[in-house]
């Protein structure tokens, strides 16, 4: 398929890498436990291996891997991933594009996925655009005129650690009463257990969504999303994860109930908010369209 960037997703549980081309096209996609990959003790040395195998001496022009972590601002570090905490702090960028002799492109996992989104749903670079992600937790990336907002530390888009008034759940990031435990897939685990033990989580929409306990985990997600239209003023808000995406997901109750939340008349009046979907190869390409960015700026 001529030349080609590696996009990887590292997470918590799988790891995901395709070949993917300037077009989009993938190959060669693979979804593998990440502890079979990183599993000798140096993890720097793992991924190299992996990664020289798999491209299999094609035409690689870059390798990308998104995190779902905190990157440092210069995106050459993790710093902090509550589910891979063996890569904390290490060399990721330096030590690859040495070990491979490519450049290779660190970012956040939800960077990547909007930068797939921004192209899928033909959003314009112009302005501020928005990618809330509902999955375990929640994933959120702004871009300002195609560029991703960085902060000073490169820690801007926390969302899912914003502090909910009377909530003390634990939360992976250190912290207690961050918004993602009662928003994100976690809380809809701790429901299936704790009030609904008879109910695939999968089936929990489907069979309890309109019960005042899932309404109130659609109005929180509604808070969440409003949140940051009330900052931010967003030309366009992208929502996805596998949360919106469950099987009977009230879509126009979380719509109704953002618009609710948002200030009127701005930004309510004309907000523009797109549902994304959950494709098996998303974070892959994703990835590797962010490269692809890089390497044509
Ligand atoms: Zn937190």
């Amino acid at each position: 398929m001529g030349r080609t960037v590696i996009g990887i997703d590292i997470g918590g549980t799988h790891f995901r890498v395709g070949r993917v081309g300037a077009d989009g096209s993938v190959a060669d996609f693979r979804k593998l436990p990440t502890a079979d990959i990183l599993c000798s003790g140096d993890v720097l040395a793992d991924l190299a291996g992996f990664i020289r195998d798999y491209s299999g001496g094609g035409d690689v022009q870059a390798v990308a891997i998104g995190f779902p972590a905190t990157l440092d601002r210069e995106r050459r570090r993790v710093l902090q991933a509550p589910n891979l905490r063996f890569m904390e702090r290490l060399p990721v960028v330096e030590a690859l594009s040495r070990s491979l002799g490519v450049p290779v492109f660190a970012e956040r996992d939800v960077t990547m996925a909007l930068c797939y989104d921004v192209e899928k749903y033909r959003i314009p670079d112009q302005g501020i655009v928005c990618g809330i992600y509902f999955g375990t937790g929640i994933g959120n990336a702004v871009n300002i005129d195609g560029r991703p907002l960085l902060g000073k530390n490169g820690v801007a888009g926390e969302l899912g650690h914003i502090p909910v008034d009377g909530s003390a759940i634990p939360c992976g990031c250190g912290n207690a009463g961050c918004m993602e435990n009662l928003a994100g897939g976690k809380y809809l685990a701790r429901l299936e257990r704790e009030r609904y033990p008879g109910t695939a989580i999968g089936e929990l929409f489907l069979r309890h969504g309109g019960e005042p306990l899932l309404r109130e985990f659609v109005d929180r997600m509604a808070e969440a999303v409003a949140t940051e239209v009330n900052i931010l003023d967003p030309d366009c808000v992208l929502v996805g994860g596998g949360v919106p995406n469950m099987a009977g997901f009230p879509r126009e109750y979380l719509d109704e109930r953002i618009r609710f939340h948002a200030r009127k008349p701005c930004p309510a009046e004309g907000l523009n908010v797109i549902y994304t979907e959950d494709e098996r190869e998303k974070s892959v390409v994703g990835a590797a369209r962010y490269a692809w960015r890089r390497l044509s700026a």
